[in-house]
């Protein structure tokens, strides 16, 4: 919506709101918030909120520490939840240095500046529409903390008896659309104890913004059913992992410009060319796609998630994949991205690489419609399908190599991308596993 500063004024009056929530995301995709009294909504709707960036993982030294939070007034929302202390809303912001520019280590200013430059090639809006899986565990009662024990034995589209797990997600669907969402499907998912929520696709930023928005509800809510809702990516061992698939779409003046009636397969020459740069720039993008050691556990042969690069209309198996829905809602879908995935970023990225495509005009490789699973090393490098990066380590040094995906975080969020992910990876390597100490201890 399309709020003025009045809008706002008017219902926080009505609404009896008391306390405001400023909103905005770090590095590592986390919510980040400054809450202030609703007497200060005058000086939150002029920007004139500071605050200290040098609390925040990622953002500035001590010594250039004051920021400025300006409300993106679209953002307005009022939390179904209230204390006893009376309503929250919440307005999500840009950051801005003390000199008043945009900070550029702010993912979701970095989003913007990329689309920018989309704009700047004749283009109005990149849509996006997200499908975030995740699971519920139990609470431990004594202690509180969350466990591993699953809440279901269920699996997809299961009409068991009406659990735990079933009742949370409706209420999870309930405050989304108390919350003005578009649900337009939950289900269960393939694993027991994991679920998924798809509401209606957005432009990119507002799309970024109800990811964020949407993790908080479902974690806060699942909270009141004594449950702990993860996005981690793979949680239990030899069990589908929670992904987040992120379905795209460009359009023009005259609606979606990947659309065309004549064009092969009804796909117009700039959805091919930017399909082409996604997955020319696939591997490159996967440490953002999949920022964590755990991510890469999830892309491993036998538990659908993408472990190669190709493309397909037909079969689900691929990295990318045409889903047959034509006219407006005609798209893309990564099938890589994980929960864990900062959205900004991911999204940042995978408009980069698109546009990378329709600038330099990358055609796709054929398409595969086979089974890449059923084909051996050989048949794979004969149809020229390379694989995934398998480690952190490993995307890491892909990132690396690649100045389009760089230049899609900026300076200022690659370097230290780069840096907080070679310090985790490091951390990681030191750590032995129970699985080797299994496997090891007395072979050896
Ligand atoms: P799947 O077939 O992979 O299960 P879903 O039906 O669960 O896909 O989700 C489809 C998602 O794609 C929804 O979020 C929907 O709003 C979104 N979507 C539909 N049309 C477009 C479009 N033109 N651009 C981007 N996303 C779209
Ligand atoms: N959970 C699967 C993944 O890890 C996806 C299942 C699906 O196709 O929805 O991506
Ligand atoms: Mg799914
Ligand atoms: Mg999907």
């Amino acid at each position: 919506f399309d709020y003025t500063k009045d809008d706002i004024r008017r219902i926080a009056k009505e609404e009896n709101i008391r306390f405001l929530r400023l909103m905005f995301t770090d590095l590592y995709g986390t919510i980040k918030n400054v809450e202030v009294p609703i007497s200060q909504l005058d000086k939150v709707l002029d920007n004139k909120m500071m605050f200290d960036g040098s609390s925040i993982d990622g953002f500035v030294r001590i010594e250039e520490s004051d920021m400025w939070l300006y409300p993106d007034l679209s953002t307005w929302m009022i939390f179904p939840w209230g204390g006893e202390h009376g309503k929250v809303a919440r307005l999500i912001c840009e950051v801005y240095n003390a000199d008043r520019t945009p900070f550029l280590g702010d993912p979701r200013n970095n989003l913007i500046r990329v689309l920018d430059e989309m704009k700047e090639m004749g283009f109005t809006e990149f849509n996006i529409g997200p499908e975030p899986e995740f699971f519920l565990f139990k609470l431990d009662e004594k202690t509180g903390r969350p466990t591993i024990h699953l809440n279901d034995k269920g699996s997809y589209f299961d009409l068991a008896p009406v659990d735990l797990g079933e009742n949370c997600r409706r209420d999870i669907v309930l405050e989304l659309e108390n919350m003005g969402f578009d649900v337009e499907a939950s289900h269960h998912e393939v694993a027991p104890g994991q679920h998924e929520v798809d509401f209606k696709y957005a432009d990119a930023l507002h799309a970024c913004d109800n990811i964020q928005t949407f993790k908080l509800v479902v974690k806060t809510v699942a909270r009141k059913y004594g449950l702990h809702a993860t996005f981690m990516p793979k949680p239990l061992d030899r069990i589908n992992g929670s992904g987040m698939h992120l379905n795209m779409s460009l359009f023009h003046k005259d609606g979606n410009a990947f659309f065309d009636t004549k064009g092969e397969e009804q796909l117009s020459q700039d959805a091919y060319y930017f399909l082409g740069g996604v997955l020319k720039h696939a591997r490159n993008f996967t440490a953002i796609m999949n920022p964590t050691v755990n991510s890469y556990k999830r892309l491993v042969p036998g538990y659908e998630a993408p472990v190669y690069v190709a493309w397909s209309g037909h079969n689900r198996s691929p990295l990318v994949r045409v889903p047959i829905a034509r006219g407006n809602s005609t798209r893309l879908e990564l099938r890589s991205v994980d929960p864990s995935a900062n959205p900004y970023l991911a999204v940042a990225a995978l408009l980069e690489a698109g546009l990378d495509g329709l600038r330099n005009k990358i055609e796709p490789a054929a398409p595969v419609d086979r089974n890449i699973y059923a084909m051996d090393d050989e048949e794979r490098e004969a149809n020229n399908i390379q694989d995934l990066p398998s480690t952190l380590h490993n995307a890491l040094k892909a990132l690396k190599t690649d100045k389009v995906v760089q230049d899609a975080m900026g300076p200022h969020l690659y370097q230290n991308f780069l840096e907080a992910k070679r310090l985790e990876w490091d951390a990681y390597r030191q750590e032995v596993s129970q699985w080797e100490r299994d496997q090891y201890l007395e072979m050896y």
